[in-house]
């Protein structure tokens, strides 16, 4: 499937957008890398990659490829001209890797968590992590280390550490980026889109957080390491400078020396400096170079070839360096003493002043009367392995010290020097820091052309470690020094710690925790509401369809849902019904209130219906309610029976006509097949006898059947009212006993009536008549039901402010499945018995009707083959 994202863009400049994308966001990565190893805690690219595989397919791994490649060739090398074959090998070596961890990790991802996917379950969003990041880096990590081992940019002690971050890196980077990329263009894209609030957002914020935590960490880190490095630069930077100062010293002595004397000897000299050299580690050479007049020149060569040294002549360099005798000129300052001689022996004689920058400096030094030091010039006694070095000249004056220049250039007898070969000075002197922690550089700025007095400029130094570079400017000897104290690649691998690498790797490992989790629960979130969204689409098709009215209303009776049957039902539009109230649609229901319809709940109830057009409706409504939170509401079932209510009033209209048409034809036939067995027509033979006796017995039965029928009709179709008054009881009982005791003894049933528990007085509201008729029913069926000989007892007591009468019989009992029925018209007990005593089956629902419209209840309790107690209870009367 498509992202319609970019759907529309042709594969390969897709393949193309992934390249440039991996290899924009691995420099923004590496940005954050900790040098000096350029390992990145967080590397989002393999995330880019792998959810770029799995969202467009595998022809994006050559995307993959192609913009790793881009990358490892970018961090090496800033031009393409520099661009080697061995550096395009290792490039793609490393991206090699990263494409077939891709590979491994979409492959895996398909196969096991299926792609597209909403990563709605816990063990989606872990499997999918899991697979693409730690075991897919795997790969990534081996391939990429094992690449920088063999091109031996990595040696085997660093091997495991830079498999370690590198594979940490990567995985992160998947666990971060995948869910990012994801959002942005994953199907279904609904869902992906909703998570850019709930999980995108919260998830680059807080990486956002942690790259900043980890900025000022490694601000802190680094502030540390300045400071170390500046502590040791300063040192070494005094100790120099206090070394210049101490051969300044030096020089300054040997003028005292010659101050002091007036003649000083070679050998006085050479006593007097013997010490020098130990004491002033570092120092080449000092000498005494006295001021020569042209005119002095032969008498002073004379006295030092008679000193021993016969071949001494004031020299000078020719202009290719070779000694050649001094040219004539007005002045020489040819080395005369110097120690220690042998190594020195070379410089006897050189003139000194033959050379502009020594000249220059012997000028100066003279007119100042301090110590002043040359331009780097290179030594005569050097011309083997020249060096840099530089004298320090301190002038003497004969006679009493000169107070101005003119006395000065006057009085000048010679210079006292101190040879410093820079090299030699300062690693002599900075041999207490360890050689390969810095590189120091030190220039002679003081003319506008730079001169390089030790070291080399250090361009190698990676960015982030310039700032660490130490600088000083040092005034020795009326010259400026510029001093440059850089640290090394080594200094910088040995004091740089992990600790920003950790803060970063574990901080954004809890951001990926997070986005896992908030994955995790935005998964849920949509799986409840498509739950919800599926059950409440399944709960309003049930409503839209039902056959059935649907009303549901609060507890003020106001209706909030109709369903499509109930609008039709009162004949409003849905929308009508809406918030109208229920007692408007059910009288019945009006005044609504909680407590009266709770005592409603669940009965079938037959009510009147007001239609919109205003006529009438028969409905039979159920109620039921539920709770919501801090609501009741109640839902009304309803069905219009208006129909089957019209039928019902046919059927007993019918039954009625026919009953009646029927009783006239009965009676006669009844009475006649009476005169007929009285033998009003004469005798009749045994068999006529007892034909006629059958049909007799059978048209009573008729008789019987069709009074019932036309009583039951009667109390139904409201014909026939009850005439209530306040009667007493008692009289109603015996009277009731007296009227069945013949139908008794024909069953040679005993008869009794126990009134003792009755008060005086036991005044009820009744239809005298017919409680009668209920009174010979009960009994009638006790004694029916009763084997001969047996008892039927009728009794009634007060219970609280009801009276109690019930007719208890010692026959078959009634069957517990047949409780439910035997209220019911036409309801008799199956079985031969029954048939066989005779009845309607209508006897108890008249009862029924009757107890009921003279507001008693009426009930039984039986055992089956003990025997059955009907009773009915009615309210005393007041008073
Ligand atoms: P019937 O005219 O058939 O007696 P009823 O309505 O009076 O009609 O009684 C219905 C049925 O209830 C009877 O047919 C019988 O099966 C059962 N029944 C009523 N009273 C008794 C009783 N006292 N003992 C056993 N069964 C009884």
């Amino acid at each position: 499937m498509q992202s319609p994202a970019l759907s529309a863009v042709p594969l390969a400049s897709k393949i193309l957008l992934l390249a440039l994308a991996y290899a924009v966001a691995g420099r923004l990565a590496l940005m954050l890398a900790i040098a000096p190893g350029f390992v990145s805690a967080v590397f989002p690219p393999v995330g880019i990659a792998l959810a770029a595989v799995l969202i467009w397919g595998y022809p994006m791994l050559a995307g993959v490829f192609l913009g790793s490649t881009l990358l490892n060739l970018s961090i090496g090398f800033s031009s393409l001209d520099q661009l080697s074959r061995h550096d395009l090998a290792l490039a793609s070596g490393i991206a090699l890797g990263t494409s077939l961890s891709t590979l491994l990790g979409s492959w895996l991802i398909r196969r096991l968590v299926g792609f597209p996917t909403p990563l709605t379950s816990e063990r989606s969003i872990f499997l999918l992590l899991f697979l693409g990041g730690p075991l897919a880096c795997l790969i990534s990590a081996s391939v990429g280390t094992g690449a920088l081992y063999l091109n031996q940019i990595v040696d085997a002690a660093d091997v495991s550490f830079s498999w370690w971050t590198w594979w940490v890196g990567d995985s992160i980077g998947v666990l971060i980026a995948t869910p990012l990329m994801f959002i942005l263009f994953a199907e279904p894209r609904p869902l992906w889109r909703s998570r850019a609030g709930s999980v995108g957002l919260p998830l680059l914020i807080s990486c956002a957080i942690m790259v900043l935590v980890f900025v000022r960490a490694s601000e802190a880190e680094q502030h540390n390491l300045r400071q170390r490095f500046h502590e040791q630069a300063k040192m070494m930077s005094a100790t120099l400078k206090f070394r210049f100062e101490l051969y300044g010293k030096a020089a300054h002595s040997i003028e005292r020396l010659f101050v002091a004397s007036e003649r000083v000897t070679r050998e006085d000299f050479a006593r007097f400096v013997a010490n020098l050299p130990s004491a002033y580690p570092g120092i080449t050479a000092v000498s005494w170079d006295p001021l020569i007049r042209a005119e002095q020149r032969a008498a002073f060569e004379a006295q030092v070839a008679a000193e021993g040294f016969a071949s001494f002549r004031i020299y000078e360099h020719s202009a290719l360096g070779e000694p050649i005798a001094a040219q004539q000129r007005d002045l020489y300052v040819p080395v005369t003493y110097v120690e220690p001689l042998a190594a020195n022996a070379k410089a006897l004689g050189f003139d000194v002043a033959s050379k502009p920058l020594r000249r220059q400096a012997l000028e100066q030094a003279r007119d100042s009367a301090e110590t002043v030091m040359t331009a780097p010039i290179t030594l005569a006694q050097d011309n083997e392995a020249p060096q840099p070095s530089v004298l320090l000249l301190h002038a003497v004056y004969a006679g009493e010290r000169p107070q101005d220049l003119e006395q000065r250039r006057r009085q000048l007898r010679g210079y006292a020097v101190a040879v410093l070969r820079l090299t030699d000075l300062i690693e002599n002197a900075l041999k207490a820091y360890p050689a390969d922690s810095y590189s120091l550089q030190l220039e002679d700025v003081s003319e506008t052309e730079p001169q390089q007095l030790y070291g080399q400029p250090e361009d190698n130094l990676p960015p982030y470690a310039a700032e660490l570079v130490w600088q000083e400017k040092l005034t020795i000897g009326g010259r400026t020094l510029q001093l440059a104290i850089s640290p090394t690649q080594a200094f910088l691998q040995r004091n740089h710690g992990l600790q920003p690498w950790a803060v970063l790797a574990g901080g954004l490992l809890l951001c990926s925790l997070l986005g896992g989790y908030l994955l995790t629960i935005t998964g849920r979130a949509d799986q409840v509401r498509h739950q919800v969204h599926r059950r409440t689409l399944e709960l309003s098709a049930i409503l839209e369809n039902a056959a059935e009215g649907i009303l549901i209303f609060d507890e003020r009776g106001l209706i909030e849902r109709a369903n499509p049957a109930s609008s039709q039902l009162f004949g409003y539009a849905s929308a009508a019904l809406l918030g109208r109230r229920i007692g408007s649609l059910i009288p019945h229901l009006h005044p609504c209130s909680s407590a009266m319809l709770d005592k409603q709940l669940r009965t079938p109830l037959e009510v009147g219906g007001t239609h919109a057009q205003g006529h009438e409706l028969e409905l039979e409504i159920s109620l039921s309610s539920y709770e919501l939170p801090g609501r009741h509401l109640y839902i009304c079932m309803l069905r219009d029976i208006s129909a089957r209510k019209q039928v019902e009033r046919l059927k007993s209209e019918f039954v009625a006509t026919v009953s009646h048409e029927l009783r006239t034809p009965l009676t006669s036939i009844k009475g006649s097949l009476g005169l007929l067995s009285a033998g009003a027509v004469g005798p009749l033979s045994e068999q006529a006898h007892g034909l006629v006796s059958i049909a007799q017995s059978n048209s009573e039965r008729l008789v019987n059947l069709v009074n019932d029928i036309l009583d039951v009709e009667k109390l139904e179709s409201g014909h026939s009212r009850l005439q209530l008054s306040r009667t007493d009881l008692r009289p109603v009982l015996r009277e009731a006993l007296a009227h069945n005791q013949g139908y008794a003894d024909g069953y040679q049933v005993s008869l009794s009536l126990d009134d003792s528990a009755l008060p005086e007085q036991v005044p009820v509201r009744i239809d005298g008549l017919r409680l009668q008729q209920v009174l010979s029913n009960l009994i009638a069926n006790a004694v029916k039901f009763s084997e001969p000989r047996s008892r039927v007892e009728i009794s009634a007591r007060v219970v609280d402010s009801q009276v109690r009468v019930q007719v208890l019989d010692h026959g078959a009992g009634i069957a517990e499945e047949f409780r439910e029925r035997i209220f019911q018209k036409f309801a008799q007990a199956d079985g031969s018995d029954s048939r066989r005593r005779g009845g309607t089956g209508l006897g108890l629902n008249i009862c029924k009707t009757l107890i009921e419209r003279m507001h008693g209840q009426i009930g039984y309790d039986s055992v089956v083959g003990q025997g059955s107690t009907f009773y009915f209870s009615l309210p005393l009367a007041d008073g």
